[in-house]
């Protein structure tokens, strides 16, 4: 087989490639390791920036989650006994948040590489790249037994943290730099109305606790707790008490609660790999950084990446011009280090650590004092929270 651009991964980063490449017809061949089925049953993120909900329209994928999405003009910050808006809106000249899942961004996205004949490989096992570094590299995989070899001009790697391509990257040419958080999150996806029209952040003296949704009657829940938990000893009861004891008492009044239809532990981690590029293979996504959902921002630095790394191959490909995927790692991380430190920021400011004294836990009371008292402060966390604009013309 041969193709111009072969893609590692079928999640969100490796399907909205393929899709922006396709219309701008540039061939390319998705190969996902997991079925279908299994890819689009996870739960995933939920808070869309504009910079995707404009890519998502661009990419012709944007009509359902224009029709079902929800578009969020601000979010509350709890603590201390006080609820205070963050008017997102307001803050950034307009700008705001679309709510709308994961899941259903990945099936809008496999349903048009659907419709538009896109070849997108479910099941395929064993991928390895080869000869990044030549002018010719190619991709093996095998499917339903048999193995194939898929030559191509290029290697986008959009396949996720424990993905084959950054492993690929000699040992002397990559560097990682990681946090690990002494804690996770405990995640219940219900069938209820959301407690509110807007996301809740709570910083408790129990740990942190975050009421999110997913549509009008589906709501996403979480509790900080320990890295070691045990899933099993979290009956909907204690969840749902746990909730209730972290959040603001009007929040807590009027929860609605019902049975989980997902419930699962996620832990938090920081963690960047650099560079994104080596020879004609592309990082991109959680397969070169992964940052805690606290600041949701995963899967909108994924696309991020994608905006740059598909302005370069259309570049390459249409105008000649390799300067965009020379400079694709640099543009790329100088956004992936922003909202780094922003992930890592709003998580250290919202949760209890285990070593946290009175004193840590005063310096957070103060600083949310500070942040939601000052239009600085608040104007600060809302332009990231929106998403920092995308560099125009820095990846030329
Ligand atoms: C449990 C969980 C909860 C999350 N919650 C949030 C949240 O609330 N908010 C938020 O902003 N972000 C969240 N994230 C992060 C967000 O989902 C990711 O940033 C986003 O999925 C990144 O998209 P991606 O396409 O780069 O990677 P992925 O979605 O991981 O997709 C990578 C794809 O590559 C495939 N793959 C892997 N290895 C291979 C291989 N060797 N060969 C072929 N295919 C391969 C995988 O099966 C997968 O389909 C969460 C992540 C996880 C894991």
């Amino acid at each position: 087989m041969k193709t111009q651009v072969g893609i590692i991964g079928g999640g969100p980063s490796g399907l909205l490639l393929s899709q922006i490449l396709h219309l701008q017809g540039i061939e390319n061949v998705v190969l996902e390791r997991q079925s279908r089925d299994y890819v689009l049953g996870r739960i995933r993120a939920g808070v869309l920036e504009q910079g995707l909900v404009e890519m998502l329209r661009d990419a012709q994928v944007g009509e359902r989650m224009d029709r079902e999405g929800l578009i969020h003009d601000g979010f509350h910050l709890a603590f201390g006994g006080r609820t205070e808006r963050i008017d997102l809106k307001g803050l950034t000249g307009g700008k705001t948040v679309m709510v709308y899942g994961q899941t259903e961004v990945t099936r809008d996205l496999y349903n048009a590489r659907d419709d538009m004949g896109g070849l997108v490989i479910d099941e395929a096992t064993d991928v390895t790249p080869h000869d990044i570094e030549t002018d010719a590299p190619y991709l093996t995989f095998v499917k339903s037994g048999l193995e194939t070899r898929l030559d191509c001009d290029f290697i986008a790697a959009c396949d996720g943290f424990h993905g084959v391509g950054r492993q690929s990257m000699p040992k002397n040419v990559l560097k990682t730099y990681e946090r690990v958080y002494p804690f996770g999150w405990l995640g219940v996806l219900s069938r209820t109305r959301p407690v509110d029209e807007e996301l809740i952040y709570a910083n408790h003296a129990r740990g942190f606790a975050l009421c999110s949704m997913r549509s009008p009657t589906l709501s996403r829940y979480y509790v900080q707790c320990a890295l070691d938990e045990n899933l099993d000893e979290w009956s909907d009861d204690r969840f749902w008490d746990e909730l209730k004891t972290r959040l603001p008492e009007a929040a807590a009044a009027t929860l609605v609660t019902g049975p989980s239809i997902e419930k699962s532990i996620a832990p938090l981690r920081s963690f960047v790999a650099e560079p994104m590029t080596h020879g004609r293979m592309f990082l991109a996504g959680d397969a070169a950084h992964i940052v805690p959902p606290t600041g949701a921002k995963g899967l909108n630095l994924a696309a991020s990446d994608v905006y740059y790394l598909s302005r370069a191959l259309i570049a390459q490909y249409q105008k000649d011009d390799e300067t965009g995927l020379k400079n694709y790692s640099k543009t790329a991380l100088s956004r992936v280090w922003k909202a780094e430190r922003f992930s890592w920021w709003m998580t250290t400011l919202m949760h209890k650590f285990p070593d946290q004294g009175v004193f840590d836990a005063k310096m957070q009371q103060a600083e949310l004092d500070y942040l939601t008292s000052s239009k600085a402060g608040m104007t600060a966390m809302a332009e990231n929270y929106v998403g920092l604009p995308y560099q125009e013309g820095d990846e030329q």
